[in-house]
This record gives C-alpha cells, structure tokens and sequence, in this order.
C-alpha cells in the first residue's frame, strides 16, 4: 500500500513536475519586477509623485541658472553664479509650483519682493522680484497654480532685466537648477 502510494507520488511527479517546476519560475520572476517596481517607486529620484506646475505661463527664460559658470550681471557689474532662472511673460502673474505652505514673505533690496513656500519631499521654492503686493501671507496653505503674485521690478540687484520672476528652487536646503524638475521654456 506505502509504496503504491510512492509510485503514485513519482508518477505525479513525472506527469506534472516540469508544471509545477515552471510555475515557481514564473511566480519568482513575477515577484522579482513586483518588488523592484515597488523599490523604485519608494526611492526619489528627482521628480517622482509630485506633480510640479510652471511658474508662469508660457514663460521665456532671460537668464538660467547657473553655479559653476559665472554670468554677468550688468546691474552690479560683476560676474557672478546665477542659481535660480529669470523669467519674464506676457502674464505677469506667478503661480505657485507644488503645494505648499507660505514660509515667509520678505523684501530686499536685491532681490526685491518675495514670497519663499515649503513644500513636502524637502523642496522650498522662492519667487523673487514680485511686486510689493503678493496675493498670500505667511503660513497660507497653497495649492500648485495658484496665483501668489506678479512679476516686477522690485529686484534692484537685476534692474537690466526689467520685469521679471527670480525663480530659485531648493531640494533639501542645496540650490537645484529648476529646469530638472520644470519644462521651462529656453530663450
Ligand atoms: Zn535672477
């Protein structure tokens, strides 16, 4: 009886062995790409799950950000890095990029008027020659798009640009250039 129940087990075996043996293949290779799918999903890497919005509309790009080659500023008469982008655009209005709560609003005399907004994942995004007054104040809870001010002026350290958006953009507290997240438009 033991050992008809055997053969029966290796007749099993034989008959569906090479099934079963390509099932557990597939169920690992299936769980393989499930767990690599969910780690890359938990990893940031740069612009996942935010949904960033422009911070003016259909925006042209005066001057770009850059921190390793020096740009001159033709207001101050010097060479210098330049970490946020300037943007002018028919519509003057400036839109908040993510949501986000209002951190400060600030003015000097450099960088004009300015509205700087925390937002989650470790970015601060800062709005800088904005015109004296901004649609929000401190501690508002902000929506991406919504309008927070217009450009202007008010930065007197880049008059030679006109009226304009000093955009800078933070990721954990290092300057980032704003073009790796937002689909600015080159000049
Ligand atoms: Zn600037």
């Amino acid at each position: 009886m033991e050992i008809g129940k055997e053969n029966k087990f290796i007749e099993f075996l034989k008959k569906y062995g090479l099934y079963m043996a390509v099932g557990v293949v597939v169920f690992a290779v299936a769980l393989t790409f499930t767990l690599i799918a969910a780690l890359n999903g938990s990893v940031p890497t740069g612009v996942t799950n935010l949904n960033f919005m422009l911070p003016m509309e259909n925006a042209t790009i005066v001057k770009d950000f850059s921190n390793t080659e020096l740009q001159e500023n033709a207001t101050l008469n010097q060479w210098e890095a330049h970490l946020a982008v300037d943007l002018t655009s028919e519509n003057s209005d400036v839109y908040a990029i993510l949501d986000g709560t209002v951190a400060s609003i600030d003015y000097d005399y450099i960088n004009g008027y300015t509205v700087t907004i925390e937002h989650s994942d470790g970015f601060v995004s800062v709005y800088s020659s904005l015109s004296e007054t901004v649609d929000v104040k401190e501690l508002d809870e902000i929506t991406a798009g919504e309008k927070i001010g217009e450009a202007s002026e008010s930065a007197s350290g880049e008059l030679d640009l006109g009226s304009h958006l000093h955009f800078t953009l933070l990721l954990n507290d290092e300057y980032v250039d704003p073009n790796d997240y937002l689909s600015l438009q080159a000049k």
